[in-house]
Formats: structure tokens, C-alpha cells, sequence
């Protein structure tokens, strides 16, 4: 509410007044001299509004409005006087009283001067305060813009990526510290100022180039690009793998495109280490369960072995041990081939890619790992087998593959459900499909499969690496992999393989 002070040493008046406005509801203060006004607001008390007389004994109402003006505080002065001349109406404007006011007062002139002056004063007050607001505003933006480039500054040192921003020109503005040491400069100014092609290999750079202002020109409000695997050259000519995020901008009309510049020769050597170590934990397990096969075939061979070898020993009985261990020993070298074929490197078997035949290869697989003690009471359901379906891989990949598909698979289903192989050319497109009847998967484990040890096997069960190399294989061959699963539903994995090119 807007509190009016009054100063008046007629009693008479300051009542009138008062009951003149506190009826408009004001809330009313009162003053018998301006020295006790001056005095209450030197204390402290607050008003919005002062009608001071202007003739009275003591201090005048112009030295209070004058006393005002040079504290320079938002208080509309309205002064009133009896006998209105013009040294008091010059000196009422000089301090900037809000109003002049001649006795006898008029009570709807008083009314409207009054809201007015409070009007210009909340206004006044308003204004101030939304500067106020403002400078606060702006100071804390100078903070938090001196802060951001602190931070910015403090995570361009730490970083153990290089981040290289260049202009329209292809010259290097500006490189953290991390990025004379990933391309070995001495000093910053062996980068900046220099054309961007000095870390691309010659062949390269321009393949990478065109990329980058094909993408950036097509989408111009895209405006940040992924590359993987780029060949960079570090000054002394040695040459790395990086993937570089590239971001665009401008600033004042000029573009500048920063690149945040990863090696990934530690990630690539990780990777690959993940995967021998994976191929060392699965071939003990192919190990462990195939060498009870082994010691089977064994057995039967030895024991019908020592039967003929007998003097009692008939012909039939020689004949049955001769057909046994052939069968056996036909059996064992199908099995050891194969497991042969399972102990190469990832990349060799990368390297050597032919035509193989779907069908071939799944049956050669099944017979590794059929007769397996994962697999041996699943049902394995298999559909035409003869056709001929043509897809490019190697051998031994393929087996991997299958392989930690089927494994899984017999873990799904408690080791006796079962797995159905389906195979077949579809748009020239080889199509192999895996189901299994087992528990199948939440979509919290589908998101999470192809993560290196990822596992809800029970310890010693799982090592949470088959569907990571799985992944892997699929990535290398550009094989699509769709997988199909609900909990208590089974699993589905349906693997398409990339058309057959002759070359
Ligand atoms: P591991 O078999 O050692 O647990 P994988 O990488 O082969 O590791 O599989 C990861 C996880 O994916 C498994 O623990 C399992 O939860 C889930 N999974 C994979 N295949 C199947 C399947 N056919 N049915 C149900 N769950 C599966
Ligand atoms: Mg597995």
C-alpha cells in the first residue's frame, strides 16, 4: 500500500488532509515540521509520497524538497502553500518538486495529483529496478562467459584428444597442446598458420576433403560429421588411424571448422586383443566339451582294438572293430580339421575372403558342435540342405560365428530345446536364420548384447565376449544381423549376407 507522509504544523490541516485520502485507502503518515520528516527518513522509514506545506516555522518545505533532491532519493515532493508568489513556485521547480499546489486545496485536484505522483514514482521504481536487474544480469553473463572459457581452456589442456579448429582457407587458428603430440610438432607454431593438408597423406586428402564439404554443404543446419578410421600423417611421415568429429560454425561471417582428432591405434589393438583373448576362453570351452568326444571315439577303437587282437577272435568280430575304428577315426579327423580351421587369426581370415557355400559351411559347423555336450540333446531342425547358396566369407569366420550363435542358443533352451537352421537365397542374397525356443531376452539384454562382457550367465558359464565378436564379424563382412526376441519366446537371429560380386 502506498504510505503518504504529510508535514504541516497546523494540526488542522494534517487532519483534514488525512482524512482526505486515508478515505481513498492510503495509509497516512504525519509530520509536524520537515525537521522531523527529514529525521524519519535519515532513519530509515520509507514513504511514496510527501505533501509538505510549504511556510513553516523551523525548516520551509522548499529546503525539504531541496533536502530530497540532493539525496537523490525517488520521493515525489507535492507542495502546497497559502500565499502561492513566484521566488517559492521558481524554487519549488529548481528541486523538483512533483507539484505546486494554492490553498484552499481542491480535494478532486489534490486526489488526481496525488495518483499521478504515485504513478510516476512506481514507474520510476520499476525502471530502476529492471536496470538493476539488467547490470546484475550482464555482470553474471561476464562471469559465466570468463568461467565457460576457463573451463574451455582447462579441458583443450587436459584432453588427450587434438582439437584443430581451421578457417575457409584451410589454415590452421588454433591446436590444443595434445595435438603437437599426436602429429610429434615442436611448437604450436609449426601448426598454426599452416594449411591443414600438412597432417593428410597425399593420396587421402582430398578423398576426405570432398567429403567433408559434400556433407557440409548439403546440410547446412547439420552442422557437426563423423569420420572414422582417417589416415593421418604426423611430421615425421609416419602415418595413424583417427576418427575425427568435425564441427562447423562462424563467427563474425567467417566459417571455421574445429576437429576433434582421436587416435584409435590403442582402440584397434584393444579390439583385437579382446578378440584373441575371446578365441582363447571359447576354445578351451570348444576344448573341454570336444575332448570327451575324443576320449569316446578312443575308447570304442582301443576296446574293439584289444577284442580282435585276441587268438580267439573271429573274422566277424575283426571285421566289426575294423569298421568301428574307421568310423571313429573318420569321425576324430572331421573334428580335429575343423578345430584346425577355428585356431587362426581374425585378420588372416579376414584377409582370405572366397565364394563358399551356405549350406556346406553350416553342415561342416554342425559337425563340429553337434555331437558337443552343450548341444548333443537339442534338437537341431534343419530344412533342404542340398541347394547350393553362394555367399562370401572365409571358413573359418564363419564357424565362429555359427558357432557362438549355437552355443548361445543351446544355453537359451537349458541344453535340450529346440534350434532351427534355415538357409536360402533371397535377391541374390544369401539369408541364414537361427531360432531357438529358449528363455529369449529382455529388451535391456538385446540392448546391451553386443557389449564385451556383457553376460546373465551364472560365473564360469558365460564370458559375455560371443555376441561382441559376433558383432565384430558382422561389422567385417557387411553381414546385416537382425535380432528377434521376447522373454519366454525364444530367440530369433537372422544374419543376411552381402551380394556375391564376381570379383
Ligand atoms: P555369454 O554367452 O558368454 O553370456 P554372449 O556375448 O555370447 O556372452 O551373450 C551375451 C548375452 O546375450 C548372454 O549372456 C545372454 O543373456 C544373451 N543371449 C545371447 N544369445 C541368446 C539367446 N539365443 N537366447 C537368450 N539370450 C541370449
Ligand atoms: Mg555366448
Amino acid at each position: 500500500m502506498d504510505k503518504i507522509l504529510i508535514i504541516d504544523d497546523e494540526e488542522d490541516i494534517r487532519i483534514a488532509l488525512k482524512r482526505v485520502l486515508s478515505r481513498e485507502g492510503y495509509q497516512i503518515e504525519l509530520s509536524e515540521s520537515a525537521s522531523d520528516a527529514v529525521k524519519r527518513i535519515e532513519t530509515g522509514e520509507t514513504f511514496s509520497l510527501v505533501i509538505s506545506d510549504i511556510l513553516m516555522s523551523g525548516m520551509s518545505g522548499i529546503d525539504f524538497t531541496k533536502f530530497i533532491a540532493e539525496k537523490n532519493i525517488n520521493l515525489p515532493v507535492i507542495l502546497i502553500t497559502g500565499n502561492p508568489n513566484l521566488s517559492s513556485a521558481e524554487a519549488a521547480i529548481r528541486y523538483h518538486a512533483y507539484e505546486y499546489i494554492s490553498k484552499p486545496v481542491d480535494r478532486t485536484q489534490l486526489l488526481s495529483v496525488v495518483k499521478r505522483a504515485l504513478e510516476v514514482k512506481n514507474q520510476k521504481d520499476s525502471d530502476l529496478e529492471k536496470l538493476l536487474l539488467s547490470e546484475k544480469l550482464e555482470k553474471a553473463l561476464r562471469t559465466q562467459n570468463l568461467d565457460l572459457n576457463r573451463q574451455n581452456a582447462a579441458i583443450l589442456n587436459a584432453t588427450s584428444d587434438a582439437v584443430i579448429t581451421i578457417n575457409h582457407k584451410l589454415v590452421i587458428v588454433s591446436a590444443n597442446k595434445a595435438s603437437f603430440d599426436m602429429f610429434r610438432f615442436h611448437s604450436p607454431l609449426d601448426l598454426i598458420g599452416q594449411n591443414v593438408r600438412l597432417l593428410f597423406t597425399e593420396n587421402k586428402m582430398q578423398k576426405y576433403m570432398n567429403q567433408v564439404s559434400s556433407v557440409l554443404s548439403q546440410e547446412p543446419n547439420k552442422s557437426t560429421l563423423q569420420l572414422s578410421d582417417v589416415t593421418l600423417q604426423r611430421s615425421d611421415s609416419t602415418t595413424f588411424l583417427a576418427d575425427i568429429a568435425i564441427c562447423s560454425y562462424s563467427l563474425d561471417g567467417d566459417s571455421y571448422y574445429t576437429g576433434v582428432i582421436r587416435d584409435v591405434t590403442q582402440k584397434k589393438l584393444m579390439v583385437e586383443q579382446l578378440i584373441h583373448s575371446e578365441r582363447r576362453a571359447f576354445l578351451s570351452v570348444v576344448a573341454a566339451s570336444i575332448g570327451h568326444e575324443i576320449n569316446n571315439s578312443l575308447t570304442a577303437i582301443q576296446g574293439f582294438v584289444e577284442m580282435a587282437s585276441r587268438e580267439n577272435a573271429d573274422l566277424m568280430l575283426k571285421d566289426r572293430a575294423l569298421k568301428v575304428t574307421l568310423n571313429q577315426t573318420e569321425k576324430l579327423r572331421a573334428l580335429t580339421s575343423n578345430l584346425l580351421q577355428l585356431g587362426k587369426s581374425v585378420k588372416s581370415n579376414h584377409e582370405k575372403t572366397e565364394i563358399l557355400n551356405l549350406n556346406g559351411e553350416i553342415t561342416a559347423v554342425l559337425q563340429v558342435f553337434k555331437e558337443t555336450a552343450k548341444l548333443k540333446y537339442c534338437q537341431i531342425k534343419r530344412d533342404e540342405a542340398n541347394e547350393t547358396i553362394p555367399f562370401r566369407m572365409n571358413s573359418d569366420q564363419f564357424a565362429l560365428l555359427l558357432s557362438n550363435i549355437l552355443l548361445n542358443a543351446a544355453d537359451a533352451t537349458n541344453n535340450i530345446g529346440t534350434i532351427e537352421i534355415k538357409a536360402y537365397l533371397q535377391n541374390h542374397k544369401a539369408h541364414l536364420i537361427i531360432t531357438d525356443d529358449g528363455e529369449g531376452m529382455s529388451p535391456e539384454t538385446l540392448e546391451k548384447i553386443y557389449e564385451p562382457y556383457f553376460t546373465t550367465k551364472e560365473l564360469g558359464k558365460g564370458t559375455g565376449l560371443g555376441m561382441f565378436v559376433v558383432k565384430q564379424i558382422v561389422d567385417n563382412f557387411e553381414i546385416d544381423l537382425q535380432i528377434d526376441s521376447n522373454p519366454g519366446k525364444g530367440s530369433k537371429f537372422h544374419f543376411i549376407f552381402p551380394e556375391v560380386s564376381e570379383s
